[in-house]
């Protein structure tokens, strides 16, 4: 069975890169009909932030990817917080102990700082010497009843630890060449987390991790002590870097990074989802606007390529608009946001609103489905250049005056074209036969066209004559014209 987790630190709350690692698991897990898992790793009980872990699963709903098991899901393989499972870490570390594979250390914080130091000096990076290997267990036993503070150690072997990872093919480490023995179980009780990844991904019987690739070299470490335990290891797939374009690393804009800030902003989900993989490897051909069935059907983690992925955030306009549309055209979906549009509305415009009939569905779904492929949120729809469709402009006289002499005659004969009915029907049949206007009222199109402007919106710019026609209905078309013989 293939089970997949995602294992953050509630450390912060989620941003675009978490959100990437997280839906590549999910991603995998519905290919092969497996299991994804979230799993709170909370051991560095320092660095906790309040509200990150019930967030991190928020968001992950919010997403549309929720995880099958976690801590709000519940599951066979829980708790799914590590700081709720110190038993079983005590027990691998004191496992690990009997064999002879870990060690007690009880270097002093002063004595590792001092080594720091040298190594500083020395040029070379710090790392541990090794030295409590050496304790004879008569000298251990003592320190421990003398209540000598400890931590304990994992022997790390010397040799290249070779493995195949699904991205990055055949790759090999000499990590204890390079790094002094690792501290799996701190003095606090706590493990570190070398010890309670390999732990959990054995109990929760994790087949593949996925992560991200600043993880990959730790992996052999994870394969030392998966050995040292006698338990089989997952497959590892480690996932290229997510960049900000510019190949800056992605914490560096952290602000506007974080998936609240994008949801608080009417960012669609699918939206981000899209924008996340479009910007990696995964799949065969990299159009855009895949939602997250076909991102489902498409993936493919053979096609994840080693090289970083380039998050284009510039896009991120030119995406939203894309799927605001998928959504206006799926019926169901645009029921909801009509709903939603009318709230927003309502809240917005209240008391200015121009008719009951602006709050009608039949009328707001019209405005979507004309402005679908142009707005990029529903809230672009509560913009000055939008009020039109919720708010009556106040037009003077003297500004229709200094827009044209023949403001009154236009109007006039808009009204009536309107009135006799059938230019409302299309766009193409509304455009002739407002081409015809100027040489009814001796004026140029350009200025009947401003005069219908000015008298709809009151604004410069927006949608064209024809469109704000078409939103506005016959009725709400002849009473702004109205206005101008007033
Ligand atoms: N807790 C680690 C993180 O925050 C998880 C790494 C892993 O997936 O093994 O990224």
């Amino acid at each position: 069975e293939v089970r997949v987790r995602f294992a953050p630190s509630p450390t912060g709350f989620l941003h675009l890169g978490g959100l990437r690692t997280a839906l590549y698991n999910f991603l995998f897990s519905r290919q092969r009909r497996g299991v994804f898992i979230l799993r709170l790793e909370d051991t560095d009980q320092k660095r906790l932030v309040p509200g990150a872990a019930e967030h991190i699963e928020d968001m992950l709903e919010w997403a549309g990817i929720p995880p099958d098991e976690s801590s709000r899901r519940g599951g066979d393989y829980g708790p799914y917080v590590q700081s709720e499972r110190l038993h079983l870490y005590t027990e691998a570390a004191s496992s690990l102990l009997n064999t002879g594979h870990a060690y007690y250390c009880f270097c002093s914080n002063q004595r590792l700082e001092l080594l720091k130091k040298e190594a500083q000096r020395s040029g070379h990076a710090p790392r541990y010497d090794n030295r409590c290997r050496r304790l004879q267990p008569q000298q251990v036993e003592q320190k421990l009843a003398a209540g000598v503070p400890a931590v304990v150690r994992f022997k790390l072997h010397m040799g290249t630890e070779e493995f195949q990872d699904l991205v990055f093919g055949w790759t090999g480490h000499a990590v204890g060449a390079v790094e002094g023995d690792p501290v799996i179980l701190k003095g606090d009780g706590y493990p570190t987390y070398h010890l309670a990844s390999v732990v959990d991904d054995h109990h929760m019987r994790i087949s593949h991790v996925l992560r991200g690739c600043e993880w990959l070299i730790s992996s052999a470490k994870h394969l030392q002590l998966y050995r040292a335990l006698r338990w089989t290891p997952p497959t590892y797939a480690h996932l290229p870097l997510l960049l900000n374009r510019d190949g800056s690393k992605l914490s560096k804009r952290q602000g506007d990074i974080f998936l609240q800030s994008f949801r608080d902003r009417g960012v669609l989900p699918e939206t981000l989802l899209d924008l996340v993989t479009h910007a990696g490897s995964g799949f065969s051909d990299n159009r855009m606007g895949r939602r997250l069935d076909e991102l489902i059907r498409d993936f493919n983690i053979s096609k994840i390529t080693t090289h970083s992925a380039l998050l284009d955030l510039d896009k991120l306009e030119e995406f939203s608009r894309l799927h605001l549309q998928r959504r206006i055209e799926d019926p169901q979906q645009c029921v909801w946001l009509c709903e939603e549009l009318k709230q927003m509305v309502k809240h917005t415009h209240s008391s200015e609103i121009s008719a009951a009939a602006v709050l009608e569905p039949e009328y707001i779904e019209r405005v979507l489905q004309l402005r679908k492929g142009h707005i990029s949120s529903l809230q672009d729809l509560l913009s000055s250049t939008h009020s039109y469709l919720w708010v009556r402009p106040r037009v003077s006289q003297t500004q229709l005056q200094s827009e044209s002499a023949h403001a009154k005659d236009i109007a006039t004969a808009v009204m009536q074209m309107v009135l006799a009915g059938g230019s409302l029907v299309s766009m193409e049949r509304l455009n002739s036969e407002l081409k015809q206007i100027s040489s009814r009222t001796n004026s140029t199109h350009s200025s009947v066209m401003k005069v219908l402007r000015l008298l709809l919106s009151a604004q410069q710019r927006g949608p064209s004559v024809a469109e704000m026609m078409l939103s506005l209905g016959e009725q709400e078309v002849c009473v702004r014209l109205q206005k101008a013989l007033e």
